[in-house]
């Protein structure tokens, strides 16, 4: 079925007038009923789109795909942010590849012992997009001191800081163009050595629905960028704008295989200690510590597939 050559008359019927329709690589559409096309441009690595949506607040597109959506957002950036800065005893130096509407940060900075943050996103007109038409994740550009936008491509930057973060967080696109490089173990070995020990990294992971391969690929590479295959996992969160709403995230943790695990399905003691993860709690929309123990837990054929890698 998948390799049944797609007709142009195919593609285009699922683009009805009022609605903006993803179709993820001929296999499946998704769709919102649109009121207004704000923005539009072509960036020197992408197309650039933002659209007003008639019940979920405003959606950016990057090349086509959904990124976000105002209603949306909270499932992506608070499940990629919270779960690796809870299960840090005390994350201090955080990075943010891509990133650049701004949403991660958002969620990094409400952890009070962060003292810098860094978003590297290739492409600067995605973060100026945002801060016109979604303020409300990227209120911290030039305003909080801990917080820095350095618009460079990601591998670099992470080659360029050795042992240098308590917590990576890869917010990319998809795995085609100026984030294919994201995706491979090259990328991740460069990733382990710029986290300190016991650091970590989650990953935009794809859809278990949908590219299971990518998703298990990327878990593959992982582990060949040197992190122990005890040391590395996939959770999941709940994204309506992305191709079946439900969405993975990899996760993978620098100590040695025999070192203590810190407890995945349940925030940090330490964290709980201090009061973060109440802290946390509270002001999240989506992230609750019941979340946080549940998203551990994949369903069986996929677990099926990611167990013995
Ligand atoms: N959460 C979104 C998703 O899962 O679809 C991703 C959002 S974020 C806007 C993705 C960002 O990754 C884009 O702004 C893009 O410019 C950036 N990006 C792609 N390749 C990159 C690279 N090599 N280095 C840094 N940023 C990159």
């Amino acid at each position: 079925e998948e390799s049944r050559p797609t007709r142009p008359d195919e593609i285009c019927e699922i683009h009805q007038p009022g609605w903006f329709v993803e179709n993820y690589a001929n296999k499946s559409a998704n769709g919102f009923a649109v009121e207004a096309h704000l923005h539009h441009e072509v960036t020197k690595f992408q197309t650039l789109d933002v659209y007003q949506t008639k019940s979920y607040g405003k959606l950016m597109v990057l090349d086509g795909n959904m990124q976000l959506t105002d209603a949306h957002e909270c499932g992506y950036h608070e499940m990629i942010v919270h779960i690796p800065l809870l299960v840090h005893p005390n994350p201090e130096n955080v990075l943010i590849v891509g990133g650049g509407d701004g949403g991660v940060m958002t969620q990094v900075l409400r952890h009070k012992c962060v003292k810098h943050a860094v978003q590297c996103d290739i492409d600067e007109r995605v973060t100026r997009v945002s801060q016109q038409f979604f303020p409300q994740l990227t209120a911290w550009v030039g305003k909080d001191p801990r917080a820095e936008a350095i618009f460079d491509d990601g591998i670099a930057y992470v080659r360029n800081h050795p042992n240098t973060f308590d917590v990576i967080i890869v917010d990319s696109t998809d795995p085609i163009g100026p984030a294919t490089g994201l995706f491979n173990r090259n990328f991740y070995a460069l990733v382990k050595n710029a986290l300190r020990a016991g650091g970590m990294v989650t990953t935009q992971g794809e859809s278990i629905w949908h590219s299971m391969g990518v998703a298990k690929a990327m878990l593959g590479e992982l582990i060949g960028g040197g992190f122990a295959p005890s040391r590395v996992g996939y959770y999941l969160s709940q994204v309506c704008c992305y191709p079946g709403s439900v969405w993975g995230m990899g996760f993978a943790l620098n100590s040695p295989p025999e070192g203590p695990l810190p407890c995945l399905d349940r925030p940090h003691p330490q964290a709980d200690a201090t009061g973060r993860t109440a802290e946390i709690e509270a002001g999240s929309r989506f992230y609750t510590r019941r979340m946080h123990a549940g998203c551990w837990s994949l369903p069986a054929f996929a677990e099926r597939e990611m167990s013995g890698l």
